[in-house]
Order: structure tokens, then C-alpha cells, then sequence
């Protein structure tokens, strides 16, 4: 019954997504702040549902106390907050919002384009000092110059559409290949990319593989004078060859929104304590320095509130598993009204040999319509849809399921 589901919203979660849930019929409870680890652990026990942003910390301690918990969702990118694995291990699903912010990301590096062209950044600082310094030389219009995009997924994809606007060329590396948007070229090596490249831009996930992707060789390849943007991963660029590179007068100018080291909060200090080259970087010219504000805007905090309320929804009402980042994705077509006397098993358990066969012979006394199943590690997720039952049939089918060895969590739907 929707009006029992209880949910806990802390960190001040955007109304879009407050709205989504109390339309659903949910006891919203919503705080501005998190709690401190005492709290929460008592909050947490009564809960179904608890959203989350980056700075409440689900450790294992808190998640076993929550044992009415079925559900966290986390109302921005990263997950590390969560211990994804005790979670999953007890049966509750994460969600969080991967791609709600990929235009805010698109729209500033678009800005940083220009701005590096013209080196804008340093004559703003400049006349903030008092200095007049009206320059042309080294300085450039960005029309007919070719952008170079490193990872072409959702926010390559928005840049080059919003850079061919600009009149530039685009060409992109991507280890897939992939659709252009308009008439931008894959080209088939990084070389290939920076050799061609006035710009380039790096939108490459945080993996092994794109660690220090961009470092002394690789600047070597890269047109002297050309530019350089990473609003990816702080990891992705060596910065100390950065340094050099810029030093020697190689890179002409970039933009950095994301380090190894990002301090924790608002006011910190960015120095040599939190990243040995960070003064380093201070000191360079048309370097345009910002503190991981690629994401960071109204509409991207409301997509994301949309997009993580309406993924918990799925999951309450439906059992959705789709963009879970701890279990398997698991999905089977709403039951629509024509469907009487339907339930939805939702049976998520220990992935061991021989428990489909036992959780079939229970499920196999009934009219089984369609069922989907899968693992990811340790745990495995079952979605039944059974009909022609009675009250009496669910409560023992429950029960069957729950006496099962195997059992994390047995829920029945509808
Ligand atoms: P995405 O998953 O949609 O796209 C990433 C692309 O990179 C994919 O097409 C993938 O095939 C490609 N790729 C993977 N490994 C590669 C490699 N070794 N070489 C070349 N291409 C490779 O991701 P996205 O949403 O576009 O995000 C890109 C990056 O931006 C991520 O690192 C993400 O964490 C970061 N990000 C930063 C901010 C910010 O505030 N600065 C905000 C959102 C996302």
C-alpha cells in the first residue's frame, strides 16, 4: 500500500524530486541537512526509502540497522558514500543520477573555449586589480577551428552538437565506435585526436585505462599553441606535465574543473598540502581554474530530482531495477488493470547453485506468465509475475519464499 511506504529525504533534496514522491502517496518526510550518525541510524530504522546527496555516509554499521529499508536513492553522481556492497547484500537497491547534469557540463566547457581563446580569465583578473591591458596578440576567434572531444558519450555528444553551432570543426576519440552528431569525424587513435586538435577536451570515465591519459607524450603530440579542457576526472591528466607543457608554451592556455585531490568544502584551501603542484597551477597564465562546478546548476539539481525520484518510484512500485548501480538490472512490463488477480514476485537472494530450481518448484504451483532473472556479484534478483491468485496463494507463496535459505529479501507487489 502506498501510503505505508515512509521516506526520509536528508540534504535538502530538490522539490522536483519531493514532489514525484509525495504524488505517489509516500509519507515524505524531508530534511534540509544530514544527521550525524546516531541519528541516523535511529531514523533509519523505520524507513522504506531514504535519499541521500553526497555527505550522508550508509556505512555498513548504519544499513544494519535499517531494517525496513528497501531502497537509497542518491540525489547526485557519485556513490561512494554508500557501501554498495552491504547494501546489496541486504537486499536494497542504489540509485543515482549519472547523466542529469551532462548539458551543464557541455555549456561551460563551451564557455571555456572562448574564454581561453581570448584569454578572458586573465584580463578579468587584471582589471579586478586595476591593470588596463588591452591585448590582441595570441588571441583568437574560435570560428573554423577544430575542436577535439576525448570520450564522445552524453556530454561529448552535447559539446559537438553546440561547437558545430560555433562554426568549428569537431573530431572525437572514442574506444566505441560511434554515431557522429552533424558532421564530426571519429578519428581512430588519441594521436590522431591531438595531432588534429586546436581544442581538446576530455570527457572519459575515471577507469585504469584513462589514468594520466594526457601526459608528456602526449602533449607532445598536441599542436603547439593549442588548448586543453578536463572537466572529466581529476586523475585523467598528470598535471605536472601540464605544468610543463604550459610553461614551455606548448599549450597556450586551460581550463581544469577536476583534481586527484578536491578539498572537502566549501572554503578549504587549494594548496600545496591537498595537491603538491596546486600552487603550481596558481601561478600559470590562462589557466582557468574552477572547483568542480561542471554539473552545478539549477536545472541539472532539478533533473536530478526528477530522474532519482522516479527511479525509487519504479522500484517501490514496480520493482525496477533499471540504472541500479548495486544489483542487476532486472525489468518485466507494468501489470495494466486488465490483470486481475496478478501479483509480482520480487525475490532477490543469494546467487548459489540451485536456487532457481528451488524457487521454481515453489513459483511452478502457480500460472507463472513471464519471469526475469539475473546476478552481479553475490546477489541474483528474480521478477515473477504470477496469476490467478487468492490472498491465501500470495501469503504462502511468501511464506515458501521466505523459508528459502537463499532468501535476502522476498517482496510482493500489487
Ligand atoms: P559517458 O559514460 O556518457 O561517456 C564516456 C565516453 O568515454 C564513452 O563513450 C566511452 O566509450 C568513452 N571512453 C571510455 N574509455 C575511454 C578511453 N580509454 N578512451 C576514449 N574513450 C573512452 O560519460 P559522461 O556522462 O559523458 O561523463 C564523462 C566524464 O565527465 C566522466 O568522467 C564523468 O565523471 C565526468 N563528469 C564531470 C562533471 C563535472 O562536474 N565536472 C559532471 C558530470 C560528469
Amino acid at each position: 500500500n502506498t501510503q505505508d511506504v515512509k521516506v526520509l529525504l536528508l540534504e535538502n533534496i530538490n522539490v522536483t524530486g519531493q514532489d514525484i514522491l509525495r504524488q505517489q502517496g509516500y509519507q515524505v518526510e524531508a530534511l534540509k541537512s544530514s544527521l550525524p550518525e546516531d541519528q541516523l541510524i535511529e531514523k533509519i530504522k523505520d524507513v522504506h526509502v531514504i535519499g541521500i546527496r553526497s555527505k550522508t555516509k550508509l556505512t555498513a554499521k548504519v544499513l544494519e540497522h535499517a531494517k525496513n529499508l528497501i531502497v537509497i536513492g542518491c540525489f547526485c553522481i557519485g556513490t561512494n558514500q554508500v557501501d554498495l556492497t552491504a547494501a546489496a547484500n541486504a537486499g536494497i537497491a542504489v540509485f543515482n543520477s549519472p547523466f542529469s547534469n551532462s548539458r551543464s557540463v557541455a555549456e561551460l566547457v563551451i564557455s571555456e573555449i572562448i574564454a581561453l581563446a581570448r584569454q578572458l580569465a586573465d584580463r578579468s583578473m587584471e582589471l579586478h586589480k586595476g591593470i588596463w591591458n588591452k591585448v590582441s596578440a595570441g588571441c583568437w576567434e574560435v570560428r573554423g577551428k577544430t575542436l577535439g572531444i576525448v570520450g564522445y558519450g552524453h556530454i561529448g555528444n552535447q559539446l559537438s552538437v553546440l561547437a558545430e553551432a560555433m562554426g568549428m570543426s569537431v573530431i572525437y576519440y572514442d574506444v566505441v565506435n560511434l554515431m557522429s552528431m552533424g558532421t564530426a569525424k571519429q578519428v581512430p587513435t588519441l594521436k590522431a585526436l591531438l595531432e588534429g586538435a586546436d581544442f581538446v577536451t576530455l570527457h572519459v570515465p575515471e577507469i585504469p585505462e584513462t589514468q594520466n591519459m594526457i601526459s608528456t607524450e602526449q602533449f607532445g603530440y598536441m599542436r603547439k599553441g593549442s588548448y586543453l579542457i578536463n572537466a572529466s576526472r581529476g586523475t585523467v591528466v598528470d598535471i605536472p606535465a601540464l605544468v610543463e607543457a604550459m610553461r614551455s608554451g606548448k599549450i597556450a592556455g586551460a581550463a581544469i574543473d577536476v583534481y586527484p585531490n578536491e578539498p572537502a568544502g566549501n572554503g578549504d584551501y587549494f594548496n600545496k598540502e591537498l595537491n603538491t603542484w596546486a600552487e603550481d597551477l596558481r601561478s600559470l597564465k590562462n589557466l582557468i581554474l574552477t572547483p568542480h562546478i561542471g554539473g552545478s546548476t539549477e536545472e541539472a539539481q532539478s533533473a536530478i530530482g526528477v530522474e532519482v525520484a522516479d527511479a525509487l518510484a519504479k522500484y517501490v512500485n514496480e520493482g525496477s531495477t533499471v540504472g541500479a548501480v548495486n544489483m542487476p538490472e532486472v525489468n518485466l512490463r507494468s501489470l495494466t488493470a486488465d490483470e486481475p488477480n496478478h501479483v509480482r514476485i520480487i525475490y532477490i537472494h543469494k546467487n548459489v547453485p540451485g536456487v532457481l530450481r528451488r524457487v521454481n518448484e515453489v513459483l511452478g504451483e502457480h500460472n507463472v506468465d513471464k519471469q526475469m532473472t539475473d546476478s552481479r556479484g553475490d546477489v541474483a534478483y528474480l521478477m515473477a509475475d504470477i496469476s490467478n491468485v487468492n490472498q491465501r496463494d500470495i501469503a504462502s507463496l511468501y511464506n515458501s519464499l521466505e523459508d528459502l535459505g537463499s532468501r535476502v529479501r522476498t517482496r510482493v507487489l500489487y
